[in-house]
């Protein structure tokens, strides 16, 4: 049997990306992965329906999250696979991240207004539709508004990290993520190290428990440092994972499955949770 692949980094309408669980399912569908883990901004409101949508034994979902944290100064986002998403203080966790996202979005939106740029905090929360707010539903507001011509434009412009319109997230340590995490009974990855690009942060998270590192994603091959990621996951003795970091046509130039990692990988990233799992 030939190699056997999981995605291990998707987003769906419960966080940022724009397509509903179903549909998600519906593009796995044309791939061969055996495995998916779907990652959405703290939200686990999709895994219980994968599992409730998923008609076929031979794909395997796995519990996933992507949690914001900061570390000095930089954006740390941490991955979390294996877990049990209803152990309660995660779940309370994460609607607590999710109503500082409300509030965030209301400091953006005043912020748009006196810069001009008039949206409504409304429409922002009508475009979630529920799901975690982020500042692609706040980008799209600007386009359907007209302020902008596309999602691109609303981030160069007013809300990418330096912009005017930009209010940072609530964000915890990302050690305090990692134990949080264990104590769920998941492993802990931190994502895209490419895109933080400050090595010290791998160095001191994996003394603090950090179970791997996402060395396969989109961004890795277009920087191409997969192998550097490769290489510093094995110096610190971290497995490695992947994934497409997917959010539909939000991000049209990713497919689900661009970005992936062998299943045998999947396997010691499952082995090193249950290790976690026993109390
Ligand atoms: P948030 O979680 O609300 O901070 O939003 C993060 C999302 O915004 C991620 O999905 C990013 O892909 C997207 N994003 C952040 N910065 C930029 C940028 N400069 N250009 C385009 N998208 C961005
Ligand atoms: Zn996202
Ligand atoms: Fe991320
Ligand atoms: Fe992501």
């Amino acid at each position: 049997m030939s190699e056997q692949y999981a995605d291990l980094h998707l987003h769906t309408r419960h966080s940022d990306g724009d397509a509903s669980v179903e549909e998600l399912l519906a593009e796995v569908a044309k791939t061969d992965l055996a495995a998916i883990a779907i990652t959405d901004h703290d939200s686990f409101e999709g895994i219980d329906i994968a599992h409730a949508l998923n008609t076929r034994s031979d794909l395997k979902i796995i519990s996933g999250v992507e949690l914001s944290t900061a570390y000095k100064g930089k954006d740390v986002h941490m991955l979390g696979y294996f877990f049990d998403h209803h152990y309660p203080e995660f779940v309370e966790y994460c609607q607590r991240f999710r109503d500082e996202r409300e509030q965030r979005a209301v400091k953006m939106v005043q912020k748009l207004n006196d810069l001009g740029a008039k949206i409504a905090v409304d429409r922002v929360y009508e475009i979630a539709d529920g799901g975690a707010i982020g500042r692609p539903h706040v980008a799209q507001t600007m386009v359907e508004a007209g302020f902008v011509k596309n999602l691109q434009s609303a981030f160069d412009k007013y809300i990418s990290n330096d912009g005017p319109a930009y209010v940072p997230k609530y964000k915890i340590d990302p050690v305090a993520a990692i134990d949080l995490i264990h104590r769920a009974g998941g492993v802990a990855v931190m994502a895209h190290p490419g895109i933080v690009r400050d090595d010290s942060i791998v160095a001191h998270l994996a003394k603090n428990g950090l179970d791997g590192l996402e060395v396969h994603h989109p961004n890795h091959m277009l920087m191409r440092c997969e192998e550097f990621y490769a290489g510093l996951a094995d110096k610190y003795g971290l497995l490695h994972t992947g994934g497409s970091d997917w959010h539909g046509a939000r991000k049209p130039d990713i497919w689900i499955g661009k970005a992936k990692v062998s299943m045998e990988r999947v396997q010691k990233l499952e082995e090193a949770a249950s290790r976690y799992q026993q109390v």
